[in-house]
């Protein structure tokens, strides 16, 4: 028998607090959270609730009775449907309010940690157009509207080229305009696009698996440099060239243009060949006199300009002598390690990607540095007591894990070696706060700084200093 679904409209509720991944925060007359996706704190509204959960409800402002102050009217046509920037709709100085007292939050009520006088949160001189980096999906399946459902008309042409909507795998909601990423990225896209349906070049179909085009990959970068790398699923040599001398042919800016052919179940390229069409098969980047290579598969900070301010904030925590030992742990293509190589005596980075340290290598050569060594493996597993007698002792420990933190092991090692200062950068304050409490016994939290690197998002980035005792 099916349980019967209780759902509840809560009427004049008042918004109170954001919550993770994006959502706003209210309170049920009988005293439970409710998690909203569509409004902002400061808002009072009627909420429908849906699905109930054991300690908490999950629901949606239906009606609008006071709209907050700390609202913004969003800039861009897709709010509310595109599943990048949810809070848009908030004014920039809230947002920064809002990912400064997660942080501090976090660090209190799961770490426990007493914290030092709190810096304000570094925000962005650019609030749109920060990334250098898209990934955008065709797809012959375009998501409709509302609206355009509801217009009862059909559409001939569903070809779609933009972002995957939420929890739809096989949706994609066409884009026109995204305010994530600078001209021409918008151009480039919808060129792509028109030209494809002018030439019956056909959008994957991604549940029954045919169709040619499947992913657009446009990096460009602070030098001026544009990377562009097409997927495909199959190969049609005519219909791709006919293409790919287009793009060259209307983007001479373009520096590298590369594609994939890829007939896996997958969109991923990381295990893919990627082809070099024309130009090089790599651009750069630039921070402060370091170059950095960047091949169709590189990782690198999405945002250049605030990942300069990061590093620097990084390395003032460290703030080295010059003949320290330093370690960079979760180094990815070794730029932390890189950019702290002159105030070092020797930085070791390690990374569990092993192109992500070639990488590494080929960069420092490139910038001509002789004292950093990285390597290659799991950080609970090559982080060992034998590792450090054979790179030596850090004085000095750099830590930028990815969301799920430190494995235990890892921090064990640490607690072993006791280095002086841990400069630990994280873009999950939760489980930073977990790791630090595991710490807190031997290192005071002496420096937190909040970074944001994804203005009109929730993420958040926060670094924060560790003396011993
Ligand atoms: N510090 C770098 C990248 C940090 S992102 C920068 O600023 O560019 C975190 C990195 O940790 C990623 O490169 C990821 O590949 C790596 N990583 C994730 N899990 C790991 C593990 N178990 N062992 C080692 N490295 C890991």
């Amino acid at each position: 028998m099916a349980r019967k679904k209780k759902f509840y409209l809560f009427e004049n509720i008042e918004v109170i607090d954001t919550a993770a991944k994006g959502k706003s925060v209210a309170k049920a007359p009988d005293g439970k959270v409710i998690f909203l996706s569509n409004a902002v704190p400061g808002d009072i509204v009627d909420i429908q609730t849906g699905r109930k959960r054991k300690s908490f409800y999950e629901g949606k402002a239906v009606k609008f009775h006071k709209l907050s102050s700390k609202r913004t009217d969003p800039v861009c046509d897709y709010f509310g449907v595109c599943g990048g920037c949810k809070w848009q709709n908030m004014k920039y100085e809230e947002q920064l309010a809002y990912k400064q007292k997660e942080v501090i939050n976090n660090l209190i009520r799961i770490g426990h940690l007493d914290l030092p006088e709190i810096t304000p949160i570094l925000g962005c001189k650019e609030i749109y157009f920060y990334r250098n980096k898209m990934e955008f999906s065709f797809s012959d399946s375009r998501w409709l509207t509302n609206e355009e459902i509801k217009s009862g008309k059909e559409f001939d042409n569903k070809n779609a080229c933009g972002f995957h909507i939420p929890r739809m795998w096989d949706k994609i909601l066409d884009i026109d305009k995204c305010h994530l990423q600078e001209d021409p990225s918008n151009d480039i896209r919808n060129s792509i696009k028109e030209f494809a349906k002018n030439h019956n070049i056909s959008f994957f179909n991604p549940r029954n698996q045919y169709g040619l085009l499947r992913t657009l990959m446009i990096r460009i970068a602070s030098t001026g440099e544009i990377m562009i790398v097409l997927q495909l699923f199959s190969e049609d040599k005519k219909k791709r060239e006919l293409l790919l001398n287009h793009i060259a042919e209307k983007f001479p800016q373009i520096t590298s243009l590369q594609y994939v052919i890829n007939n896996k179940g997958n969109d991923t390229i990381y295990d893919q060949n990627v082809v070099l069409f024309k130009g090089r098969d790599h651009i750069f980047e630039l921070m402060e006199g370091l170059k950095f290579k960047i091949n169709a598969k590189s990782f690198y900070q999405t945002n250049s300009a605030q990942a300069y301010e990061l590093y620097k904030i990084t390395r003032n925590f460290a703030n080295l002598k010059g003949d320290e030992i330093v370690y960079d742990l979760y180094t990815g293509t070794g730029t932390i390690a890189q950019f702290i190589s002159k105030s070092a005596k020797k930085v070791v980075g390690v990374e569990s990607v092993p192109e992500a340290i070639a990488d590494a290598k080929t960069n420092a050569k490139i910038n001509n540095i002789k004292n950093t060594e990285f390597f290659v493996g799991d950080m609970a597993k090559i982080f060992t007591s034998e590792f450090i007698t054979q790179n030596g002792k850090p004085d000095v420990i750099i830590t930028d894990p990815p969301r799920d933190g430190m494995h235990k092991k890892v921090i064990e090692q640490i607690l072993n070696i006791l280095p002086t200062k841990i400069v630990y950068v994280s873009c999950n304050s939760a489980t930073q706060a977990r790791d630090l409490a595991l710490m807190k016994e031997h290192y005071k939290i002496v420096k937190s700084q909040s970074v944001d690197m994804f203005p009109q998002t929730h993420h958040v980035e926060n670094v924060v200093l560790l003396e011993k005792r």
